[in-house]
């Protein structure tokens, strides 16, 4: 069982915190989930006349390997709807694979850890929630909190929604 994985959860079409609910119990099938973090609202990223984005992170664990976890999540993405118009467009669900322990990988189709995790507010809120002191090799000597630190954060709000799932 490979622990120590994250994953990233966006959307800004529909009702995020209810698709979230879906796609976390659609990833339970496959994996088992430790935590996740409060939801957080931010200003679109990208083009700026879109709904503001709902962002979240998990701390999950699973025997899939990044590859196969990938091709999971894309699978709940059509499955929920997703249609993506445009790079950083609207959305209705956008699961990306944020780290998987300490692997480093540069392929074609997956990038990890993600390149974006430490110039985004809104994908390093969330992980920092559930997991403050998380490190990856290669971004020595640099933290998370160190990375936020030097981040303008845009959150409108941080959300006040109550999100209780059964883990
Ligand atoms: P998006 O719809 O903007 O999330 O982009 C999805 C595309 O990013 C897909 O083609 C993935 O193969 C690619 N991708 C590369 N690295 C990752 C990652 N770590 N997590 C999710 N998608 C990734």
């Amino acid at each position: 069982m490979n622990a120590d994985i994250y994953l990233g959860l966006g959307a800004n079409l529909g009702e995020p915190s209810q698709t979230f609910e879906l796609a976390l119990a659609l990833v339970g099938r496959f994996a088992k989930i430790h935590q996740v973090s409060k939801l957080y609202k931010s200003s679109p990223f990208g083009f700026s006349d879109q709904p503001p984005f709902v962002n979240a992170a998990a701390q999950i664990s699973t025997s899939l390997e990044p590859l196969d976890l990938l091709t999971k999540l894309q699978f709940i993405e059509g499955a929920l709807g997703k249609e993506v118009i445009r790079k950083n467009g609207p959305r209705i669900i956008d699961l990306d694979l944020l780290i998987y322990g300490d692997r480093v990988i540069e392929e074609q189709d997956l990038t990890i850890p993600h390149p974006g995790i430490l110039t985004r507010d809104f994908v390093l809120r969330p992980l920092l929630d559930i997991s403050p002191d998380l490190s990856h090799p290669s971004w020595k000597p640099k933290t998370l909190k160190s990375a936020l630190g030097g981040l303008q954060e845009n959150f409108i709000r941080e959300s006040p929604e109550e999100w209780n799932l059964q883990l």
